[in-house]
This record gives C-alpha cells, sequence and structure tokens, in this order.
C-alpha cells in the first residue's frame, strides 16, 4: 500500500493526518510505503484514527517481520552494553520500533504497546523476549491514554511466565526493588540515572529529595548527606524506605504533598543544603502548559527560598511541551523573585537507554539543571 505525502519536518518519524495527500483505501494498523515528490521516504504503520497517521520503523521500503523485530531488538540491546542488569532496552521510535517501550528489570521484562500497527506482533515480540532475552517473565503494562488514541483497550497484566512482587534490579553498584505490577509508569524511572550520578557527586549536607518516589535519587545520594525524601504516594514510600534498608543506608521518607511542604519549611525557617525537585509531566497536553509553567514556578521558587548559602538545587523537567529555553525561564524568574543569583554548575539530559532522534525533537524530553546559590 502506498500513501503520498507532504511532510513539514525532514527525517521525522511522525506524519500527521494533515501531511497525507493522496492514499488508497487502508486497514488500519496496515504497513506502508511512503511517498514524497515520488521518492521513497520510508515505510511504516498506518492508522487513521490516530493524529499520527503514520510511524515510520524505517526511511527505506522495508518488511516489518520476526526478523526486522529481532534485528532491531538486538541492535538497541547492543547499544545499552555496560548498562548492567536493568535498563530501557527499547525507546520505540528512537530505536526504530515506534509505539514499543520495553524495560529490562534483570529477567523480567516489561512492555507498553502504544500503536495498532506494533499490537499486531506482540506474540512475535514476546517470542524473542522469551528465546533470546531469556526473560523469565513479561507484563504488559500499556498506557491508557495513549493506547485509547490508537483505538486499543488498556492493557495492564502478565503475558509470559511469572512475575514476582518486588524484582530487584542493580543501578551503579546500588540496588533497588521494583514494583512492576503496581508501581508506577513502568515501574522505575531509568531515565534519571546520569541525573542522579550527578547529584551523588555533588550532594552534601542537609539533603531533601522532594518527588522521591521509591527513593532513585535518595539511595545515590544516601552517604553525601542526612536524606529526607517526600512524595505523596505511600507505597511509593514504602519501597523508598525498603530500599534504603537494603544498601545500608539511613535515610528518612515522609508520605507528603511537596507544594504544601516547600511551603511549611520555608515558614518554618527550615533550610537544606542540598534539594532535588523531580516533578511528574505536570502536563500531557499543550492546554495544560500554563498551569504546568506555574507549578514549576512555585516549587522552584520554594526550593530557591529555603536553600542555605552555597546550597545545591538539582532542577529538572520531563516535559517535552516544556523546552529548554523555557525551564531555564522559569528559573531564573524564580531565582528573580527568590532574589538570589545562583551559577549553573552542571547540566544533564535523560540517560543514554532513552535516546534521542536528532531529527525527532519530541524525543529530547528531559532536561536537568544543577544550580548553586551564590551568597
Ligand atoms: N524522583 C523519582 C521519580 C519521580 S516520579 C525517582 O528518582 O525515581 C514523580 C513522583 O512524584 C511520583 O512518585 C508521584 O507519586 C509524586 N508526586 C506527584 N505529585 C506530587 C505532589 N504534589 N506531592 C508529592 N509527590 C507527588
Amino acid at each position: 500500500m502506498k500513501i503520498i505525502v507532504k511532510r513539514r519536518h525532514f527525517n521525522h518519524p511522525w506524519i500527521f493526518s494533515n501531511e497525507i495527500i493522496k492514499k488508497e483505501n487502508i486497514t488500519p494498523g496496515s504497513i506502508v510505503l511512503v511517498e514524497e515528490q515520488r521518492k521513497i521516504i520510508g515505510t511504516g504503520f498506518y492508522n487513521p484514527h490516530s493524529l499520527i497517521a503514520i510511524r515510520l520503523f524505517s526511511y527505506t521500503e522495508e518488511k516489518f517481520d520476526h526478523d526486522f523485530l529481532l534485528k532491531n531488538l538486538k541492535s538497541a540491546w547492543t547499544k545499552r552494553s555496560g548498562m548492567g542488569n536493568s535498563y530501557r532496552l527499547v525507546a520505540s521510535e528512537c530505536d526504530g520500533l515506534p509505539g514499543l517501550i520495553i524495560d529490562k528489570y534483570n529477567a523480567y521484562f516489561v512492555i507498553q504497546i502504544n500503536c495498532l500497527g506494533m499490537e499486531q506482533y506482540k506474540e512475535v515480540i514476546k517470542e524473542i523476549l522469551i528465546d533470546e532475552f531469556k526473560a523469565q517473565g513479561i507484563y504488559e503494562k500499556s498506557d491508557e491514554g495513549l493506547r485509547k488514541r490508537e483505538g486499543l483497550d488498556v492493557a495492564n497484566s502478565i503475558i509470559f511466565g511469572e512475575i514476582p512482587d518486588l524484582v530487584e534490579i542493580e543501578q551503579d553498584g546500588l540496588r533497588f526493588l521494583v514494583d512492576i505490577k503496581n508501581g508506577q509508569k513502568t515501574g522505575f524511572f531509568f531515565d534519571q540515572r546520569e541525573n542522579r550520578k550527578m547529584a551523588k557527586e555533588l550532594a552534601k549536607g542537609e539533603i531533601l529529595d522532594c518527588f522521591c518516589y521509591t527513593g532513585g535519587f535518595s539511595i545515590y545520594v544516601g552517604n553525601k548527606g542526612s536524606v529526607l525524601g517526600i512524595d505523596s504516594s505511600e507505597g511509593a514510600i514504602a519501597l523508598a524506605k525498603k530500599n534504603a534498608e537494603i544498601n545500608n543506608l539511613k535515610c528518612s521518607f515522609e508520605c507528603a504533598e511537596v507544594f504544601k511542604t516547600l511551603r511549611e519549611f520555608a515558614k518554618a525557617g527550615r533550610r537544606f543544603d542540598t534539594i532535588i525537585l523531580d516533578p511528574p509531566s505536570f502536563t500531557k497536553s499543550k492546554k495544560e502548559k500554563r498551569d504546568a509553567l506555574r507549578g514549576y514556578k512555585e516549587i522552584n521558587l520554594s526550593a530557591m527560598k529555603i536553600l542555605n548559602p552555597d546550597g545545591l538545587l538539582f532542577t529538572g523537567s520531563c516535559s517535552y511541551h516544556i523546552s529548554r529555553q523555557e525551564f531555564l525561564e522559569i528559573l531564573q524568574t524564580s531565582a528573580q523573585d527568590a532574589h538570589k543569583q545562583f551559577q549553573i554548575i552542571k547540566e544533564g539530559m535523560q540517560s543514554k537507554d532513552h535516546p534521542v532522534l536528532l531529527n525527532f525533537p519530541e524525543s529530547n524530553y528531559l532536561k536537568s539543571f544543577c544550580l548553586r546559590v551564590l551568597d
């Protein structure tokens, strides 16, 4: 099947419905060959019910079958060599496999399929994970919102073998227990690995880890000072405590709302030498952007106010609707309102198991800065 398009962005893996000029009667989920001005620009999955009408898996004419999947999965795996036993094995478009996310937790795998075309290859993917990657268990956890837009049902179950209630993984010599079945997203936020290392290198003194989840940052900085982690999820806090225990660290964790807690700390005159802010994506769409900007401003301003002289702020945004420049502007106005001057000590991004495609700016979503107060 062939589709003629006129694209706005060169080499971008998504083709939007309004970029399609001519198409035959094509079944949703089919594989299509895409042409622009009589030149083949790639092969992809077609779904007329989605705003992203075509997701390219190749930039030439190519078949999508068992061998193609095996080749790309092996290639993704090779690119992660040296990352230990647990990481994001497949980051969809950025690994040439649109709509497919696979996280590897030791011998257990979590897969997420967010595109109708890819959905049809679930059994093949499963087979490869079992035969080639020696999976002991596979859990399918597919995001409700994204699947709905593609006309797919929610999926949340074991699709092969067994999944223990808690799976232990290793990250840079530290141990983490992951609750694959009940945890948030796919269970663990691998994308912050490099930024956690950055925090480990520099953190000091009284350390406050806001939005700590199961202790990702807290455990990395656990022996650099006295750590307090806060998160609104009771389940996450319970697991963070266990994670500190298995790493022989003395960290404190409290179940609390961050916005409110930061205001209370300011009122009570409580101060910290290091503050980590790793909030959830406050915006999933452009529409919510104004509220999100307000949210980022509030937590950054509050954190800046309660930093000790020479204190460090590790702050980030994982929303791709907010650009690096916009995020920097939030930090600048927050610093101005806090009446403090800051140096940018380091800048980070998502770790390399979440690669960024140069011509796919949407894939570059995580922005991270380490600031130091100048007094
Ligand atoms: N820093 C973590 C990941 C953070 S994910 C790590 O390194 O693993 C975002 C977390 O923010 C989630 O655990 C969620 O429960 C928490 N959260 C969301 N809104 C919150 C709020 N208003 N107050 C406190 N925690 C919140």
